[in-house]
């Protein structure tokens, strides 16, 4: 099956407008994605007609709306195949679900001079809670180092893992700012092997491949809607169940509790054990169409057609003289970071901006991957399931032109 573009163009209304009078060639989805249609629709009718707290009100609109949210928390099970409902936690985020196994785990889990792992090519979001964490009990952060192609150096992997004391893994599926995609299956093992537990930061992967937290055997594995066509300010954080069961809460306060007196607390089931307060009711009901959406265009497919995407853009940016892509593995995601000799990214996005044609410039929040390449910053392209031929033909007329001029 092929995707019929046209028709996916058509569902994602932002597509048709301007910028400084040029059609809109957005390639900076890797930031954040365009909103489906039939998520704008949703969350237009939640603040129209449907408005109310839930999970505690016995009045229509809150029952409506409680069934509505926790649908959402079925779509996810069956897109990530969890096993069950109660292993997905409604988050912020990516970062808040981070936030969250670091700040419960981690105490936890992790002892004075215990080790957790963390790659070079982590977004912040994967490296400082960690750090806040690990530095209260004197555990350390260490890093796996990565190729020159920006793979895994998975040696070293092992020779960390090997030294002992390793409590957690950390690690992008996908680099948001090479594009490699880790084989993070057999990371996963190797670390269950060294009797150290896995979190996957899937940010980059959800929206792009088909992610099975029981056939990665992951710990954790964290993700935001606003990468996948979904509201922003609403996420997921995955966990066992028996791991989630044996962690404290994250925060404190209404809807996580059981029972409260002003001696003690004890608390409420999973998953609504670390969802404290009234979440972000549209966003979690926003999401549910998103993933809708994802499940009928079929991931496999939606893979191929980025992978013909990237291979065109990186055919054609390769062609550019003093071009150079920063981020070399063979098995990429729709990312294409590049620096230019005599060039600052910062210029060039400026300049293709003037053009209509939205990318990112800068660090991506991954200086310590900037340092790795001797970069300060990299202009990034980004792909998603819209993007076309012909998109990328235009943004790479528009960096020649912003070349010749700069
Ligand atoms: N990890 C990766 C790999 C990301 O790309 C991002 C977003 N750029 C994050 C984590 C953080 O996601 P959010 O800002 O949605 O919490």
């Amino acid at each position: 099956m092929a995707l019929e573009i046209d028709n996916i163009r058509n569902q994602f209304p932002q597509l048709e407008r301007k910028v400084h009078d040029r059609p809109l060639i957005y390639l900076d989805n890797a930031a954040s994605t365009l909103k489906h249609i039939s998520v704008i629709e949703a969350l237009n009718n939640h603040y129209t007609n449907d408005v109310a707290n839930i999970h505690r009100g016995v009045h229509y609109l809150s029952e409506h709306g409680t069934i509505q949210y926790e649908q959402t928390r079925d779509s996810i099970q069956d897109l990530l195949n969890a096993e069950s409902r109660c292993e997905i936690i409604f988050t912020k985020g990516t970062t808040d679900s981070l936030n969250l196994v670091a700040a419960s785990f981690v105490p936890h889990y992790v002892k004075k001079d215990d080790v957790i792992l963390i790659s070079t090519m982590e977004h912040h979001s994967n490296i400082v809670p960690w750090q806040i964490q690990a530095e209260k009990i004197e555990a350390k952060v260490k890093e796996i180092p990565i190729t020159d192609d920006g793979d895994i150096d998975e040696e070293a992997y092992i020779e960390l893992l090997k030294e002992g004391n390793v409590k957690l893994v950390s690690m992008a599926h996908i680099s948001n700012s090479l594009g490699t995609i880790n084989d993070i299956k057999k990371y996963i093992s190797l670390a269950h092997d060294h009797g150290a537990y896995f979190c996957v930061d899937a940010a980059q992967s959800i929206a792009h491949e088909k992610v099975d937290v029981q056939d990665l055997n992951c710990d954790f594995l964290a993700f935001s809607s606003h990468k996948m066509f979904g509201p922003t300010g609403f996420g997921v954080l995955y966990g066992k169940e028996k791991l989630l069961e044996s962690m404290p809460p994250y925060q404190g306060g209404g809807d996580m509790i059981d029972v409260v007196t002003i001696e003690k607390t004890t608390y409420n089931e999973l998953p609504h054990k670390f969802e404290a307060g009234t979440p972000h009711i549209a966003g979690g009901i926003g999401l549910k169409p998103a993933i809708d959406f994802l499940i009928d265009t079929d991931l496999n497919v939606i893979k191929r057609y980025e992978k013909e995407l990237l291979d065109y853009a990186t055919q054609k940016i390769n062609e550019i003289e003093k071009v150079q892509v920063i981020g070399t593995a063979k098995q990429k995601a729709s990312v294409l970071s590049f620096v230019v000799d005599g060039a600052h990214p910062h210029d060039l996005g400026t300049l293709l901006d003037r053009q209509g044609v939205a990318i990112r410039t800068g660090h991506h929040c991954t200086q310590p991957l900037m340092k790795r390449f001797n970069v300060s910053a990299t202009a990034r392209a980004s792909f998603s399931l819209y993007n076309t031929k012909e998109e990328i033909d235009i943004f790479i007329k528009a960096l020649n032109k912003a070349l010749n001029f700069l």
